[in-house]
């Protein structure tokens, strides 16, 4: 029997029929809603807005929270198939969904006051509200430490001032995580769109992810309530937490990312005639193509894995950087290799290789970068901290 070519270990028979079912759903959403439109949302530097009430009806924001919020209540591996689904259609659709889901209701969830989950977590879910997450600041994202953004007591209320830099959904937000430092360390506020002082402003000219919005924040004197900061959390570890949770959905998104670079790669060179024959007849393109078959398997392994320690409660940072720097670096090796296959072709977004390689600049950058990643596993081997 012929294996399926994106799937040579039968990866899907690991899954368990709940987890092939949400597979399946977002594969016909990503099919049927987002490739038809995302190579012109791309080339217009347009979020496809419209998509967000199908996504939050199919159950995609906050998925893995529980049901009680009106979200989905399913497991990581299943979350991690939605990345994966999503970011086969393109990098800033799966975006939107990650920074929605890991970065801003899941700091709500987990570090939220009971009345805080209860305010915003449903209205998250159905996407009535849409959230984005200010970690990252001008003056440098690796070293988040070193945070200049500060937040003051002032009797019931916090004084913010600083900015933010590079936010994901900045300008369609309707609610900012922000995390600025107090005199007890650093912490994170629920800071709502027009409050006095509250400004953002959407970054242009980007040459990746330009089907998802990017933004800078501003704080000039933001006065937010006590009752805005999530009060069960103190420190870097907050803002860490976060990240590691959406950096394990980053895992699996590029291989979906590759997946849909192969395909392309699989199709063009096979109907390509050149010097009497298709150019996949030849060994050069034969060696590239099973490279990519190579390299996709072994991050499926590497992200399914993952999500078992994940659903398990065993996930480690560390595992996850991991993950993280493979994955990323298989698929944008991936979509350059075939866009070279494509040749002259392979320029336009009329062919989705380019598209994925230029938002694969941002995924690995952001949420920590490859050279970030690198140096935690380092830092695991060796027990020394080379940063
Ligand atoms: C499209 C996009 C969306 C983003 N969305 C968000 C978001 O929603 N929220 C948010 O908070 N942030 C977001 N970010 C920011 C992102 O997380 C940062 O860009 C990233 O962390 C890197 O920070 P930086 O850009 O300041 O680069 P820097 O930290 O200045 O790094 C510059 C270079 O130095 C290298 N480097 C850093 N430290 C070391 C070291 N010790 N040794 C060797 N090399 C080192 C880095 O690898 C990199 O190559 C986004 C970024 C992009 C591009």
């Amino acid at each position: 029997m012929a294996l399926h070519p994106y799937d040579l270990y039968d990866v899907r028979s690991l899954l368990s029929e709940e987890e092939r079912a949400v597979q399946d759903t977002v594969a016909r959403f990503t099919n049927e809603r987002v490739l038809p439109i995302i190579g012109d949302a791309f080339d217009e530097g347009r979020f496809p807005k419209e998509l967000v009430p199908e996504i939050a009806g199919l159950g995609l924001l906050g998925s893995s929270l529980p049901e009680k919020y009106g979200c989905a209540g399913l497991n990581s591996v299943s979350y991690g198939l939605i990345c994966q689904e999503l970011e086969r259609g393109d990098s800033g659709i799966r975006s939107f969904v990650s920074v929605q889901s890991s970065l801003c209701m899941y700091p709500i969830y987990a570090y939220g006051s009971e009345e805080q989950r209860q305010r915003w977590l449903p209205d998250m879910a159905a996407g009535k509200v849409i959230g984005c997450f200010g970690l990252t600041e001008p003056h440098g994202g690796s070293d988040p430490a070193n945070m200049k953004t500060h937040a003051k007591r002032d009797g019931d209320d916090w004084v913010i001032n600083g900015s933010k830099m590079w936010i994901t959904n900045g300008n369609l937000a309707d609610i900012a995580i922000v995390w600025a430092m107090t005199d007890e360390g650093i912490q994170g506020f629920l800071v709502e769109k027009g409050m006095p002082g509250f400004t953002a402003q959407e970054v242009k000219h980007k040459m990746s992810l330009r089907a998802s919005v990017t933004s800078a924040l501003f704080f000039d004197n933001v006065r937010v309530p006590d009752s805005n900061r999530l009060p069960n959390v103190k420190g870097l570890k907050g803002p860490l937490g976060c990240l590691t949770q959406a950096r394990y959905g980053i895992t699996w998104g590029p291989i979906g990312a590759a997946v849909a670079c192969l395909d392309e790669a699989l199709r063009y060179t096979k109907e390509r005639i050149l010097f009497g024959r298709p150019v996949a007849a030849t060994q050069a393109v034969q060696l590239k193509l099973a490279d990519m078959a190579r390299r996709i398997t072994t991050a499926q392994l590497l992200s399914l894995q993952l999500g078992r320690l994940k659903d398990a409660g065993t996930m480690q940072p560390t595992q996850v950087s991991l993950a993280k720097w493979n994955n990323v670096r298989m698929a944008i090796d991936i979509a350059r290799e075939a866009r070279d296959l494509l040749g002259g072709a392979g320029i336009t977004t009329e062919h989705c290789p380019i598209r994925h390689a230029l938002n694969l600049e941002s995924v690995i950058t952001y949420e920590g970068t490859e050279t970030v990643h690198q140096l935690v596993v380092g830092r695991e081997l060796t027990g020394i901290n080379a940063f």
